[in-house]
């Protein structure tokens, strides 16, 4: 993409309205624009980081095993009276009435939904296990949006609902999803940590939450230093083998990890002084187990292999994408901007022309752009008339991980000059060596 024709506005000054690092960068950085409160557009930027999230989250959903589906936005009451939660959800539903006069809701998360599917079609305790999730928009209309796509009102969610006959594989279905949120946040380049959790109005008895230290974060927290160089499984994991993915669970649930509303002051006491991590931590996800709590008020049964009918278990797991996005800048910037992980990085490098409309720059410049997309790279080519200092803390400001600078000097010598973004580290390489360094 030549940044000459990248929608891409980004910001000289520091918008006021910004009170957190990420919120600031984000805005900066052109990646979003706000349109009320809680209410964001993603611009071109914005929405690449986000889809490269979302890859890779169903990614690790589908190895999990479970299955992508789509669900609406906009709910009827019905299926939430049924259940019971149209009345107890509270103010953070956003009711709507249709032509008709029928309530509706704009979907905060969706239990009942995904339940009324499954006992429309599922009969016999042999359809299961099954594991459906979709990523879609919800609204919640929060006492106190802030923080930019943080604690937004419309956000997007990926949320997963895991069906079966009974406790022992639902629990196992927890666990998978327990693993595929360690190996989804690892992979997106952070650390994430499983703690203790309350349930909130979606409900159940055992519950986790995976929070990424960061001083900003809105929750306190508290685990055992233990967990910070913990190693998160491979790609090679094994989810077929329900005792193998419990032994993983249980190693990342036998340090003391809980947020600060499940905080046990006795087990806390017990961890070693110089092993206390006390500290403040963003929710990026969340999964439940709770059982009956649908199924049963909605009548979602299965014959078991008894021949009798079973109400099924259920669980259901939560990842926000895009607080994720936010989380991800708040841990991994510096002075001067965003320092994306490879992963996630909206281009894997800025090309930066030091001299556009130089023959022998744009030439250079051209070429590499060309070899460099050939060898399979995303290639952001600052082709602009901005003098170099611009052109520079645009690059910083970004944050992609390589900056390929080329000026009439470098040119002259046949060189370029590769600069790593994360560590500032430089090196000058041959401008015929460039594409085969990141080819
Ligand atoms: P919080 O405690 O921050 O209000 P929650 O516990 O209400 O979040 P869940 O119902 O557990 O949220 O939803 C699953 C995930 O959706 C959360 O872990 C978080 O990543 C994301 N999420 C929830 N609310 C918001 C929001 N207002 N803006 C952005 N993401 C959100
Ligand atoms: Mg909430
Ligand atoms: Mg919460
Ligand atoms: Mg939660």
């Amino acid at each position: 993409m030549r940044l000459s024709r990248y929608f891409l506005p980004i910001l000289k000054e520091n918008p006021r309205e910004a009170e957190i690092v990420s919120h600031r960068l984000m805005l900066r950085a052109g990646m979003l624009r706000q349109q009320g409160a809680g209410s964001f557009s993603w611009l071109p930027m914005g929405k690449k980081v986000l889809d490269k999230v979302c890859a890779i989250i169903r990614e690790e959903q589908d190895r999990a095993g479970a299955q992508e589906i789509l669900m609406p936005t906009i709910q009827s009451a019905e299926l939430w009276r049924e259940s019971g939660r149209y009345d107890d959800y509270g103010k953070e539903m956003l009711r709507i009435q249709d032509r008709h006069e029928r309530d509706m809701l704009y979907g905060p998360t969706n239990e009942e939904m995904v339940t009324d599917i499954f006992r429309s079609y599922v009969r016999s305790y042999k359809d299961l296990p099954l594991n459906l999730y979709h990523i879609q928009w919800k609204f919640r209309d929060e006492v106190r949006p802030r923080f930019g796509v943080m604690r937004s009102r419309e956000f997007l969610m990926k949320d997963a609902y895991s069906f079966d006959l009974a406790y022992e594989g639902a629990r196992a279905a927890y666990n998978r999803m327990f693993v595929s949120y360690l190996r989804t946040f690892e992979r997106v380049g952070m650390k994430s940590i499983p703690m203790r959790a309350d349930t909130g109005p979606i409900g159940g008895d055992l519950s986790h939450e995976f929070i990424i230290l960061a001083e900003t974060g809105e929750s306190a927290v508290f685990c055992h230093r233990d967990f910070l160089d913990m190693k998160v499984p491979g790609a090679d994991v094994d989810y077929a083998d329900d005792a193998g993915i419990a032994r993983i669970v249980k190693d990342w649930t036998t340090p003391y990890a809980a947020t600060e509303e499940m905080h046990d002051d006795k087990a806390w006491d017990a961890v070693a002084d110089g092993d206390k991590v006390a500290a403040r931590g963003i929710e990026v996800g969340h999964i439940f187990h709770f059982g009956e709590k649908y199924s049963k008020p909605m009548g979602a049964k299965v014959t078991g292999p008894d021949g009798k009918e079973h109400f099924v278990s259920m669980g259901s797991y939560g990842i926000g994408p895009s607080r994720l996005v936010a989380a991800i800048i708040e841990a991994s910037h510096d002075e001067n901007g965003i320092i994306w992980p490879e992963a996630v990085a909206p281009f894997d490098m800025a090309l930066i022309n030091m001299k556009a409309g130089d023959a022998e720059c744009d030439r250079a410049c051209d070429e590499l752009y060309a070899a460099l997309s050939a060898a399979g790279c995303d290639v952001l080519y600052d082709d602009t008339d901005q003098r170099p200092g611009g052109k520079f803390a645009t690059a910083d400001l970004i944050g992609l991980p390589w900056q390929i600078i080329v000026g009439p000097r470098g040119v002259a010598a046949g060189e370029a000059e590769i600069k790593n973004r994360k560590t500032g580290e430089r090196e000058t390489i041959p401008l015929s060596a460039v594409a085969a360094r990141f080819g």
